[in-house]
Parts: C-alpha cells; sequence; structure tokens
C-alpha cells in the first residue's frame, strides 16, 4: 500500500531539502540549534515536539519567511534566496499550508486557486482554471468553487488552502499544524488529502500532532526540542522504541 514511498533520506541519494548546522535566535532565545537535516525528493517528514520547541521557526525558515542567522539551507541544490524574483521562485516552489487557512475572504474559492498561478507566474487564465478546478476535485470541494471562504466548513477551507498551493506545482509542500484549528470531525478529510499527497510523491514536511498519520504517510519522523533535533527515526521504530528520555516523556503525554 505504501510500497510506492522512497526510503528516507540517504537512501535515495538525492535530497530536496538541505539544512546544515541551522542556528536561529529571537533575540537571547536560541530557537534552532545546529539543526542537521536532508529530506530527499519524494520523502514525508513529519516534525513532532512540545510546544516551542522551534518546529514552526524550522518550517519558516526552509521557504525564507525566516532569515537564519548561521548555516546553509539549500533547496533544489541552490542556497535559498534571499530576496527579489528568486525568492519569490522559492516561494511558489515551496507550499505552505498552516494552522489558519489564510484564504482571501472576498475572493472565491476557484478564485483564491487561480490567483497565484495568475499574478505570480501570469500563465494563461484558461489553462490555470482547468488546472484549479481540476485540483479542487482532486480535495473533494470542486462543487464548492464559486462559494466564498466563510460559506465553508473548516475542513473544506483547509483543502481548498491546499488546492491553492498546489496550483502553483510546488516541489514541496510544507504543512505547520494544518489540523489544529479544526473540530475533530473535518481532521480526517484534511488528513486523507494530505495522505494521497503523500502516496503520489510529494515532498513534505508535516508538523503534526496526528501520530496516525505519522504511522501510515510518513518516511521518517523527527523529534525537535527546545529548538534541538533530539532524534529522528522511521515512524514504527520512532513510537516502538524512542531512544532519547525527551522522546519517551513527549510520547507519554500525548499518545
Ligand atoms: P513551535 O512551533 O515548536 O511551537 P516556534 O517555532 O513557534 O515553536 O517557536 C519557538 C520559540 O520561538 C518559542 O519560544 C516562541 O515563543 C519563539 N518565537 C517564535 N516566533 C518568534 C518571534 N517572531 N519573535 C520572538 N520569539 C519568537
Ligand atoms: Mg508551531
Amino acid at each position: 500500500m505504501e510500497m510506492t514511498k522512497t526510503g528516507p533520506a540517504g537512501s535515495t541519494g538525492d535530497p530536496l531539502i538541505v539544512l546544515e548546522k541551522v542556528n536561529k535566535h529571537f533575540g537571547s532565545l536560541h530557537v534552532l540549534r545546529d539543526i542537521d537535516l536532508s529530506i530527499a525528493r519524494g520523502e514525508v517528514v513529519v516534525v513532532i515536539g512540545p510546544s516551542g520547541s522551534g518546529k514552526s521557526t524550522l518550517c519558516r525558515a526552509i521557504n525564507r519567511l525566516e532569515p537564519i542567522d548561521d548555516g546553509v539551507i539549500r533547496f533544489d541544490d541552490r542556497p535559498l534566496p534571499a530576496e527579489g524574483k528568486a525568492l519569490a521562485k522559492l516561494r511558489s516552489e515551496v507550499g505552505m499550508v498552516f494552522q489558519s487557512f489564510n484564504l482571501f475572504a472576498h475572493k472565491t474559492i476557484l478564485e483564491n486557486v487561480m490567483l497565484g498561478p495568475l499574478k505570480v507566474r501570469k500563465e494563461k487564465s484558461s489553462e490555470v482554471r482547468s488546472r484549479a478546478n481540476a485540483l479542487l476535485d482532486r480535495v473533494g470541494i470542486a462543487n464548492q468553487a464559486d462559494k466564498y471562504p466563510a460559506q465553508l466548513s473548516g475542513g473544506q477551507q483547509q483543502r481548498a488552502a491546499i488546492a491553492r498551493a498546489l496550483a502553483m506545482q510546488p516541489k514541496a509542500m510544507l504543512f505547520d499544524e494544518p489540523t489544529s484549528a479544526l473540530d475533530p470531525e473535518m481532521v480526517g478529510e484534511v488528513l486523507d488529502v494530505m495522505t494521497s499527497l503523500a502516496r503520489d510523491g510529494m515532498t513534505m514536511v508535516v508538523v503534526t500532532h496526528e501520530m496516525g498519520f505519522a504511522r501510515h504517510a510518513a518516511n521518517r519522523v523527527v523529534f525537535m526540542a527546545d529548538g534541538q533535533l533530539v532524534e529522528e527515526a522511521e515512524p514504527d521504530e520512532f513510537f516502538a522504541r524512542p531512544r532519547s528520555d525527551r522522546a519517551k516523556d513527549f510520547l507519554s503525554k500525548i499518545l
């Protein structure tokens, strides 16, 4: 069932996202400490850890929403660009989905999905429209295309946000607690879309507390605490035999 996934980073030898000795401070707070992480093309990495451990900062650093102080981040074999067209291109190649859905309230769902390709990429409207409709179909909300975000449930809005990121045809997708703001009955429909993306070979970094998703869709679990990457392992191994005391303690609280 999950045999189409590539193995963990290192086994394919073809990294898409590479962090080397990455450090980041907010004032006196050392929020990312010597982070080394290599994510292979097609790999799905779930990042877990206590609140405040630096998971969101890590995600935001990868598409340069947060500049880092020290170290190197490479995406697709190039250091992250700092500004200009190259930065805009990076942002379109690294789709991001946040806890809050961040859709434009005064645009329809279809318009939200079409906006990036039209404005940033200057693509042809007819092509963008058909791609956007196909993506809405893929995330299961084709029939909501002409509604406004407020008319949709939280789960539908988050699926629209995923479709909007996919419309830019990204090389990787970052998810920062995409189901944390949802009512429980809507979590599954969003995780199903993410699982299907993972099975289709999308490179994904997913910060989540959904351990079922980590077990079934991830190639690797990365555990962070206090800005450090404390432990990483394949999901079965991590959940069965966490090595560090901090990981054991964290798992005992959430499982
Ligand atoms: P997580 O996502 O694991 O909960 P974050 O990456 O959001 O952790 O935050 C890590 C630490 O950095 C926290 O202590 C948080 O308060 C702090 N922090 C995050 N963003 C900022 C910021 N813009 N300015 C100052 N401190 C921040
Ligand atoms: Mg966070």
